[in-house]
């Protein structure tokens, strides 16, 4: 039976088919849904099962079976965004007909609440670890070849570790391998390469670990989780980053697709705090990125700045704040993104409420 909040505000449930040629297993979704996207769906085939999470608004919809023949380690996936599609296109290890799909294993076929459904990891290669600054490394992870993941904007994943014999699981946020379109990697098909940049605290539990891995060993990824919304830049004019030490993550995805893809925006102002300017994360990739765009612009305020420093100084303030948020004609469409160390992000979106800016100007990285 449907349960009645899903019967009244749920997503109509998708369904799926499959069909074969002597080579190739079509999987098909039919999510019922139009704005579906290559990020809709994660879809991985590790030992004897095989899953694919389609997300629509707030649910997850799961295929999940064993297989009934082998398969070739790398599929593809393809979406028909105007009818709603998703087909997975796998390939057979024999050219034998197959007479059913598989079994069905634990929630096939069904519609769950995202809140309700378990993280799901696989496990990803370090490729490499460069120093971003003395103490945060830019990380690249390798998916499996029988993964298909891209992490949207906005969202974070959980990293998984097992340390001294207990798992530990913390969230990080994916960035671009860098704001300057001149030093990115070529186009990578499938998006197989995931980039972190991490503080490593001498006294954390985690990062230590982390640091210690050797390239070629594993971390294991989550799913990605967040509520960031990339339909918050429909329209959008005015786009105001506030970011405190690694809080800068969220704002490297955000900066590379406003710059690109937005084409109403006639401004976007970043202010990064930091304490010192040693621990500014890319700073001359961001004065290279200001000096290209003009649209863009940065601002660095140092908390603990040494007697030499010329620019601003201080905590998240007020006084900051309103010399900063200029908007760039007086009913321009306005988002403020802000992420940082918890007091900072709390602080800072009461002064933004101060400010008059409405909920639907601010988005707050508090997860
Ligand atoms: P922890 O063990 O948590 O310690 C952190 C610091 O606090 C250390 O200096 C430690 O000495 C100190 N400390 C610990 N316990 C105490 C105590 N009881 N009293 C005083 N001090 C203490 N971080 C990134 O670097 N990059 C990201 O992209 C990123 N994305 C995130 C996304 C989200 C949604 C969230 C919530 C957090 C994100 N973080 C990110 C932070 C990350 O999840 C971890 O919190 C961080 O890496 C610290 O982990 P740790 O286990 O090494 O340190
Ligand atoms: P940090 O200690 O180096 O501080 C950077 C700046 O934050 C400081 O210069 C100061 O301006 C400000 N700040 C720090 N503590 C403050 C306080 N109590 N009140 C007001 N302002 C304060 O920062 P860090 O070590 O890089 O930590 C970054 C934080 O961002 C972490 O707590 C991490 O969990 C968080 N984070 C959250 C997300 C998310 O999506 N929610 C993503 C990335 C990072």
């Amino acid at each position: 039976q449907v349960p009645d909040a899903l019967a009244k505000e749920g997503p109509v449930s998708p369904s799926y088919d499959w069909f074969q040629t002597d080579s190739l297993v079509t999987i098909v979704i039919y999510t019922k849904q139009k704005d579906v996207n290559l990020d809709s769906v994660i879809v991985d085939h590790q030992y004897d099962s095989f899953r694919a999470e389609t997300i629509i608004k707030d649910y997850s919809y799961l295929i999940h079976i064993e297989l009934s023949h082998a398969i070739q380690e790398d599929f593809s996936v393809r979406v028909v965004a105007n009818v709603g599609k998703i087909e997975i296109v796998l390939k057979k290890k024999e050219n034998t007909s197959w007479e059913c799909l598989g079994h069905p294993l634990e929630n096939h076929n069904s519609l769950i609440p995202k809140k309700d459904t378990g993280l799901y990891y696989r496990k990803c290669q370090l490729i490499s670890k460069e120093d971003a600054t003395h103490d945060t490394k830019l990380f690249c992870l390798m998916l499996p070849p029988s993964t298909h993941l891209q992490v949207p904007i906005g969202q974070h994943v959980y990293l998984k570790l097992t340390i001294a014999g207990t798992e530990i699981v913390k969230p990080y946020t994916p960035v671009s391998a860098s704001l300057l379109s001149e030093f990115k990697e070529p186009v990578i098909p499938n998006n197989k390469y995931i980039y972190f940049l991490i503080k490593i605290y001498p006294a954390g539990l985690f990062t230590p670990e982390l640091d210690h891995l050797q390239i070629g060993d594993f971390v294991s990824v989550s799913n990605p989780e967040g509520n960031f919304k990339i339909s918050q830049f429909q329209e959008l004019e005015d786009l105001f980053l506030l970011a405190a030490g690694t809080g800068f993550t969220p704002m490297v995805k955000i900066l590379n697709y406003a710059l690109t893809n937005i084409s109403s925006l006639r401004k976007v102002k970043l202010m990064f705090f930091n304490k010192t300017e040693d621990d500014i994360i890319w700073r001359s990739q961001l004065e290279k990125l200001a000096f290209k765009d003009k649209r863009f612009d940065v601002e660095f305020v140092l908390s603990k700045p040494t007697s030499e420093w010329n620019g601003k100084r201080g905590h998240i303030s007020l006084d900051l704040l309103s010399e900063f948020l200029k908007r760039s004609s007086d009913k321009s469409k306005v988002l403020i993104c802000i992420c940082g160390p918890m007091p900072f992000t709390e602080q800072g979106m009461r002064m933004l409420h101060d400010l008059n800016f409405s909920k639907d100007e601010i988005h707050g990285f508090t997860a």
